[in-house]
């Protein structure tokens, strides 16, 4: 039986991956903090509903004894490091800034503590790495390719893009199987609501409810390339099993703005009235970035055999359909 080590296993992707993992007979173990945080409980409920019972371990990332223990005990085939400070584009900028020297500590920290630990007592573990597209968000070039320049305008993008270079140097100076993957957006009913999509939907269900009469967002322009959190989660799982590592972009290739997805989300609930009820609110407005965040995905599809499953019109109904009877897929 194969063995897997996730960390940030009650989140979206983790809780993907741990289903996967499970109905491949893995045995599942996942890095968890001290207290769950309220989404994570509800995802960890969910997973156990579906009898996917992991084996969970409090263990600090920031502490490279507790890493190495834990991976020493464990030595698992495949680590997927999933647990990260990110911030949704719905995050205001005050937040960011006291935030900023707590992420960079958590997201650098783990990544060379996981990979320390790798190379000293568990050389043959498979590691992949979450890193983001807002590695790319300065380049200026689009559609992005593993190629492209990294160039980030962010704190957490600039996390993502050291995580993936120390993955990078300690796969070519101790040939160990260890990737990254470049994700872009994705989404799905367990995505939080603060983040824009789950906003959208679940504001949308409100004004066609009449519980609330408003669905206040920042730049209806923005560009993201949207795909489903389950496909992402299974690319990953592809990455470890490939002969060679190495780093993949995981995106549709196709990008939406935020007021495509409005749109899509009002016609899947039937509320013609949507341009009234959405207002941009200045607060929640981010600068706009020079490039156009769309990945392609052509070394995924054609090196691990690839592809998203849902397209953007059926994972914003998935979302819909799931938000509108409060229940996780
Ligand atoms: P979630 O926020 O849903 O999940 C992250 C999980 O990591 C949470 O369960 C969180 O726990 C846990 N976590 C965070 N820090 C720690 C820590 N120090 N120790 C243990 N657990 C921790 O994120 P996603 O699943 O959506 O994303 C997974 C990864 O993919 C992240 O690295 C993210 O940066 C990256 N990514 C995601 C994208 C997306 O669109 N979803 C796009 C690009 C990159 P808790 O809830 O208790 O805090």
């Amino acid at each position: 039986m194969k063995r897997a080590l996730v960390t940030g296993i009650f989140g979206q992707d983790g809780s993907y991956l741990a289903e996967h993992l499970s109905g491949k007979n893995y045995e599942v173990h996942g890095i968890v903090r001290s207290r769950l945080s309220s989404q994570s409980s509800k995802l960890r409920t969910h997973l156990l509903q579906k009898g996917v019972t992991p084996i969970f371990h409090e263990c600090d990332l920031s502490s490279f004894a507790s890493v190495r223990d834990l991976m020493k005990d464990l030595r698992p085939d495949e680590c997927y490091h999933l647990a990260a400070i990110h911030y949704s584009a719905q995050t205001v900028f005050a937040e960011q800034f006291d935030n900023d020297r707590y992420l960079l500590e958590q997201n650098i920290l783990s990544v060379l503590n996981l990979l320390n630990a790798i190379r000293e007592v568990s050389s043959a573990t498979r590691f992949v790495l979450a890193g983001s597209c807002v590695m790319y968000e300065d380049s200026g070039i689009s559609p992005q390719c593993e190629s492209t320049p990294f160039r980030s305008n962010s704190v957490y993008g600039t996390s993502k893009i050291i995580g993936l270079q120390m993955t990078e140097l300690f796969r070519n100076l101790y040939n160990l199987h260890v990737s990254t993957a470049i994700l872009y957006n994705h989404e799905s009913p367990r995505r939080e609501e603060h983040f824009v999509s789950q906003k959208i939907v679940k504001g949308l269900i409100k004004i066609k409810r009449n519980e609330t009469e408003r669905l206040e967002l920042g730049n209806l322009d923005d560009v993201k390339d949207w795909g489903f959190a389950r496909d992402y989660a299974y690319g990953m799982w592809l990455m470890a099993q490939a002969h060679s590592p190495g780093d993949y972009i995981l995106a549709t290739g196709t990008g939406h703005t935020v007021a495509d997805f409005v749109r899509e989300a009002a016609d899947a609930l039937e509320l013609e009235k949507w341009p009234e009820v959405v207002t941009v609110q200045p607060r929640l407005t981010r600068p706009v970035t020079k490039t156009r965040l769309v990945g392609d995905p052509y070394r995924a599809q054609t090196a691990l055999g690839w592809s998203h499953s849902l397209d953007f019109r059926g994972l914003v109904r998935l979302m819909v359909q799931h938000a509108a009877t409060n229940t996780l897929d």
